[in-house]
């Protein structure tokens, strides 16, 4: 869906230093902040407005 190449160059917007982005289904989760953003037609969302909270993992 998103290539390596593309994924190399892009950053995470909430994040100054531009840590990279990890693939995780649908959409690409910083590595540093742990937010992570919508791919849209394969286009990635990276708008701190559209930005989704880290989720809590249980257990
Ligand atoms: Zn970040």
């Amino acid at each position: 869906m998103i290539s390596d190449d593309l994924l190399a160059i892009l950053a995470c917007p909430r994040c100054d230093d531009r840590p990279p982005l990890e693939l995780k289904g649908d959409r690409l989760v910083c590595t540093r902040c742990g937010w992570s953003y919508r791919i849209v037609d394969g286009i990635p969302h990276l708008l701190p407005e559209e930005a989704e909270p880290p989720e809590e993992i249980e257990g």
